[in-house]
Order: C-alpha cells, then structure tokens, then sequence
C-alpha cells in the first residue's frame, strides 16, 4: 500500500480516536474541578470537545452542525419542556453562547486550516505531477516516433506528437478529434482490423509493419507498437509508429542485387529457378502446361565487339524492354547473362498441341518484336535472336532438365539459320545425354589408358617409308571406336591435349625402339596434330621435351597439320614450324585440296610434304575434275618442290594414275589397312622383300 493510501486510512480512525480521548478529558477535568473546588460547570460542555474535534478534523459543516446540535441539546438542558427554567444558572447560558460561538470560529478556523492544507498539497502535488509531466511530454514531443493516444471505442486522436507530423504530414490540430479512418492513414484498412484484434487478444503487439498514408496521399512502410492504456477511465490505444522506409529501401536493395540482373533489371538466374521451383511446385497440381523460351541474340558478340560494350549494353536493356513487353506481367522474363534471356510462360492451356501453339504465337512475337530497328547512341541498328522452346509441365520434370532442354532447342534454332524459334524434341536430348555421357566417359579413358595406336604403312617406290600413327578408342562398352567418334568432342572439350600429348608420347616410344634395329631404323612415324594442340603457346617447348625424353630421333617424326591450323597468325605458325625443323622435325599438310589455303600461301610454310586428300584419289578414275585436281596439285607441288603422297589409295588403278601423274608415295588399304603394332611389324619383311624386288 502506498504511504499516501496508508495516510488516508488512519486518518478517521485517528480523528475519532483523539475526539474520544477529548472527551474523556473534558470528563476528567469536570470531575476534578467539582471534587477539589466545588466548581460545578455546566453538563453541556461535556460535548464540546467533541464539537471542537468534530469541526477540526471533519470541517465547516460537520463543525457547525455539531455546534448547532450542542446548542439545541445544551438549550433543552438550561430550559427543559417541564418549563422549569434552570434560572439558578444564569453563567450557564453565558457559556453556552461563548462555547457555541468558539465551536463555530473554530469550525471556521479548522475549515481555512484544512483548506490550506488541501490546497498546499493540490499544489504539492501539482507541481511533482508537473515536474514528471514535464519529462514525459518532452519524451513524447521529442520522439522521433509519431506517438498518437486514441480512443478505442471510436479511434478517435485524444493526443499526437509533433513527429505526427513530420511521419504522416497532419498537423497535431488536424488529427486531434479524427479517427485514423477519416484520416485515410491506413493504406489497406483489413490491417487496422487485423492490430485490433492483435491488440483485443494480447491487449499490446509490437513490431506491426504496414503501409501508411501520409496527409499528400504518398504511401510508406512503417512498424508499429501498440498497447491498450486506460486514461481517465476510457480504454485508449497507445500507439508508436515508425517510419521504416529506408529499412524497407535498403532491403529491398539487397534483394535487388541478390535477384536481379543489374543492367536489364530483369529477375537474374537465380530468381528464375527460383520461380521455376515454385512454378513447378504449383502447377503440378493445376495440370496446365508452362513454357520456357530461351532466347538468345544472334551475332551479339560482332555488335559488341563493333560497337563497343556500351552499345551493346544499350541494346541488351531494349531487348530486355521488348521481351518484357511481349508477355504478360505474371511471366518471368529473366538474363542469365550476356546475350541470353529466358522466359517463363505460365497457364498455358492444359493441352499439349494448344499449349505448344500459344508457345509459338508468342516467340513469333519475340522474333517479330527483337528484329525491329534500334535507335543506340544515335545510330540505327538492327539484331534478331534465335529462340529454344519447351512445353512443361506434367509434373515429371525437374528445372534442370527443362532449362537444358530449352537451352537444346535455342542451339537448334542458331543450327537452322538462326533468327528463328525450334521447338525441344526428345531425341535431341538423347543427342545430348550421349554425348554428356561420352565426354565424361573420354575423360574416364584418358586415365585409365583405354586408347592405343593403330599404324598405317606409307610406301614410296613399293619401300615402306614409316607409318602414319592412328589413334583408336578401345572403348569399355563400345568396343574399339574409331577416332571420327570422338576426336571432335575432344577437340570441343580440350581433352585432346591430354590424349594428343599421350599421342605423340607413344609415337616418340615407337620411333626410338624402332631406331634401335637398322631394319627399322630409317622409318617415319607420322602424327596427327590438331589446331588445338598446335595452338598452345608451348606447343615447341612440349613437342621437344617428349622427343628428348623419349630419345626419338626428331628427323623420323613427322607431323601432320590440317588448313585449320594454318587460318591463325600466319607467322606465329611459321615461327613454331620453323623452331621445330631446326631439330629436325618434318611437317605435312594433310587432307591437302579439302582447305581454302592457295598454294602461293602454302608456299610461305616451311612444309615438308603435301597429302593429297583421299576424296580425289577416290574419285580419280570416275570423276574427271577430281583427276584434274589430282593432277594439278601434283604438278604445282613438284614445282614448288613439295614432295606429294596420296592416301587413301585402294586399288593398284588408282596407284597407276597417280605414279603416271608423278606422285609416288602412297598410304591406303591397297598396302594396308591401318593394324595394332603386332601386326604392323608382322608386314615388315614383306616389303623388305618387296623393296628387294622393286630395285631389282
Ligand atoms: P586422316 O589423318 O586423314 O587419317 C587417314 C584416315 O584415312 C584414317 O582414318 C585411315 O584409316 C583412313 N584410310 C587410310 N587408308 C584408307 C583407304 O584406302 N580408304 C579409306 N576409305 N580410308 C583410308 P581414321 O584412322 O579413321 O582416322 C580418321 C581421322 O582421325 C584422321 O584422318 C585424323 O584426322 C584423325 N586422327 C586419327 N588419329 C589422330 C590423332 O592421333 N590425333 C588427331 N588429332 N587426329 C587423329
Ligand atoms: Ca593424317
Ligand atoms: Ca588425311
């Protein structure tokens, strides 16, 4: 109990008990003045202590009341209604008069006294109030909070902060006596019905993030602190709004930068699997089908690389624009990055055929939309884009599958021409899945030595000169592969170096073992080199190093390039040729007349050999124009004095030919089809023989 409620409490039983004791003396002292000197005072003033105390500790009234009472019961006992007049005591009607008018002085006296009192300490406590007032209104009028008290019955503003103000633009007389409702503050006002009932249930609720209305109609966030206050009786909400824009500004630029495509503002990669996630998750259950367009700019990289980079940056936001502008707002138009964009296209109709057929209406608009004139930096261009699409959506699929299958199809579209849109088919994903599966499966091959080297005689004049070194797979479910099966996507996957180098390694072994027997010791062993291989920048460094390791004889290796190696730097090629044949390694154009290369270019090569491709020798006997080609290779080699073979060379017919028209090597299954090792040496003595023959 507080000290002041303790006060109020004793105090009447403290007055009644002091008005007895009062009494009690007044009686002490009445007996004792009759008793000692026989003063016999009038009985009424027994009363008056109780009079006196009654106005003191009661006030005006209850003192005057109590006069008033003591003098009518004093006045009947002076005057009793026996008529017998108590005349024998005339000082007692004197002391009536004098005690009643004490009674009532002092009961006007006790009545200033205690409002003195009263007012001393209203004014006490209004001073303590005020002084605690006062701090808690500079903390409400400070806060950078609008502090708002309402009503509860009606919301109506009892009282504002001036951040009022400043957060919602009402000034504190505008909202004062205004609910929040006529105010329009709440910008969806199924929230303020969802805080009072926060606030009917937990009578308080903290952290409330919603959408305002400020007095010029702008919308912000804000969090708001609520709790039920009573004031005066009256059930109010106190309530403490802030402005949480920036935080809201600042998150959602953080969710900017983590979702979105910086220069497009598109949705980035990871919003759209995002999306495809939940797209996926939903759409299972509706059975509708979905689309995902892959779209990709045709010969972006040649404008880019024109144009410059901030052209093309311009172009890619417009193309962002156009392809933003081609779907409906629900759809996904995202970038994955440099030219390619991919859309996701939902609710399309549960029909596969009608599916597919909005599909393509739409890429027809993209490529209809995408083709239209650029205005970039002043200067008019013109682009197109190729498009994959796949229809999804029976729930089997999964997102990787679906953006590789979109992905197949743009590769489709750029293969048929370009500019135009491909639909997914299965069997390209089959395409994809072996040759998914044959790349890991070469790179599986290369570690574990699954490759070996066939060798094919090349003979000259009926003597057997060396071998060109054929790489074969033997392939652990396949069986032995030929290197057309896989050379290519070795070459697309850069494993060609590993296997190349395992290549030249096993030539280099074969020709230092073959130079250890005199029979064999003069025979070239020839090495296919591919662009890649001949590309890397210690191509010489490499090539050196394995011919020393392996102690080979440089002068029997040969090495066969293709008119592909030769499109590169011009001298950068020569250089390398030339650092090479400084050792003693010779080189050969292979697949000779199938290139563009003219032979004044070839002339600048320091080659060693020219390979008349297999398709002329083939055709030699039937085609006319293939045995003028034939020939005027021959014969402008010769004059170039280009030493020339031909391979390919199946039937003695086609050897005849040729040795008539002056080419005298030859590599073909007429001598022998290329064979392993084993088999290779098993023909040795034949042509030593042979070559006995022939000089005969
Ligand atoms: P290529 O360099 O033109 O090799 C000659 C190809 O012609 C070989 O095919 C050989 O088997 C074939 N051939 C030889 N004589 C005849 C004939 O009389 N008639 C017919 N129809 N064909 C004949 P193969 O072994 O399948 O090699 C194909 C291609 O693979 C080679 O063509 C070469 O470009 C490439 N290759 C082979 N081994 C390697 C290698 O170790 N490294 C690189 N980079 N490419 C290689
Ligand atoms: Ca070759
Ligand atoms: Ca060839």
């Amino acid at each position: 109990m507080s000290r002041g409620k303790m006060r109020s409490a004793v105090q009447p039983v403290f007055s009644i008990v002091l008005t007895m004791v009062m009494v009690f003396a007044a009686l002490l002292l009445h007996l004792e003045l009759t008793a000692h000197f026989g003063l016999v005072l009038p009985a009424f003033l027994l009363f008056y202590p109780a009079v006196f105390a009654a106005a003191l500790f009661f006030g005006l009234w209850p003192g005057l009341l109590a006069t008033g009472l003591s003098a009518v019961l004093a006045s009947i006992w002076i005057s009793p209604p026996s008529g017998q007049f108590r005349t024998e005591k005339p000082s007692s009607v004197i002391a009536l008069a004098l005690f009643s008018v004490i009674g009532v002085l002092i009961s006007m006296m006790a009545e200033r006294h205690r409002r003195t009192v009263q007012r001393t300490s209203a004014l006490e406590r209004e001073h303590a109030l005020q002084a605690g007032d006062a701090r808690y209104r500079m903390a409400f009028q400070t806060n950078i909070d609008a502090i708002a008290i309402s009503r509860l019955r009606d919301g109506t503003f009892l009282e504002v902060n001036s951040s009022f103000r400043s957060i919602l633009g009402y000034e504190p007389h505008e909202a004062l006596g205004k609910t929040a409702m006529e105010l329009d503050i709440w910008k969806d006002v199924r929230e303020r019905e969802r805080l009072h009932e926060i606030l009917r249930l937990q009578s308080s609720c903290r952290d409330f993030q919603v959408q305002f209305r400020k007095k010029n109609g702008d919308v912000f966030w804000g969090t708001l602190s609520a709790s039920l206050v009573q004031l005066d009786g009256e059930a109010c909400i106190l309530s403490v709004l802030r402005d949480i824009t920036q935080t809201k500004l600042a998150e959602e630029e953080i969710r900017n930068l983590a979702f979105f495509d910086p220069l497009t503002g598109l949705a980035n990669r990871r919003l759209l699997l995002e999306k495809l996630r939940k797209s996926m998750a939903v759409n299972a259950r509706r059975h509708l089908k979905r689309a995902l367009f892959f779209v990709d700019l045709d010969d972006f990289k040649k404008l880019n690389n024109t144009l410059g980079h901030t052209t093309g940056d311009l172009l890619l936001r417009k193309v962002a624009q156009r392809l933003t502008a081609c779907v409906r707002e629900v759809d996904i138009v995202s970038r994955l990055g440099g030219d390619e964009f991919v859309l996701l296209v939902e609710d399309l109709s549960a029909n596969s055929e009608k599916a597919a057929d909005e599909a393509r209406a739409i890429a027809e608009k993209i490529l209809g939309r995408v083709c239209e004139p650029y205005q970039l930096n002043g200067r008019e261009c013109i682009s197109s884009c190729s498009i994959g699409i796949t229809i999804f959506g029976d729930g089997h699929e999964n997102i990787s599958q679906v953006l590789q299958q979109a992905d197949i199809a743009m590769c489709q579209a750029k293969a048929a021409g370009r500019n135009t849109l491909q639909f997914f088919i299965p069997a390209l994903q089959t395409a994809v899945n072996a040759r998914a599966t044959m790349e890991e499966d070469l790179g599986r091959g290369i570690k574990a030595k699954q490759f070996l080297l066939f060798y094919q005689p090349q003979v000259e004049n009926g003597k057997l000169i060396g071998a060109e070194a054929l790489l074969r797979w033997n392939h652990p479910r396949l069986g032995l592969l030929p290197p057309g099966d896989f050379i290519p996507l070795a070459e697309e996957t850069r494993l060609i170096l590993p296997l190349g180098k395992w290549v030249l390694e096993s030539a280099c072994k074969r020709i230092a073992a073959w130079g250890k027997n005199p029979q064999t010791a003069s025979l070239s062993v020839a090495v296919n080199i591919s662009a890649v291989q001949f590309r890397k920048p210690d191509f010489v460094e490499a090539v050196l190093r394995v011919v020393e390791r392996t102690g080979a004889n440089p002068c029997n290796l040969s090495l066969e390039l293709t008119e592909s190696v030769l499109v590169d730097n011009i001298e950068d090629v020569i250089l390398k040729m030339v650092a090479l044949k400084s050792v003693g390694v010779r080189f050969s154009l292979d697949d000779f007349g199938t290139g563009y290369s003219s032979l004044s270019y070839l002339k600048r090569l320091p080659l060693d050999q020219v390979k008349i491709d297999r398709s002329f020798v083939s055709d030699i006997l039937g085609d006319a124009s293939s045995a003028a080609i034939a020939q005027s290779i021959i014969s402008l080699s010769r004059a170039m004095g280009l030493p020339v073979i031909a391979e390919g060379v199946e039937t003695e017919e086609q050897r005849v030919i040729l040795a008539d028209l002056g080419c005298h090597s030859f590599q073909g299954f007429l001598c022998s089809r290329p064979v392993p090792l084993d088999e290779f040496e098993l023909l040795l003595p034949g042509f030593a023989a042979s070559a006995a023959f022939a000089t005969v």
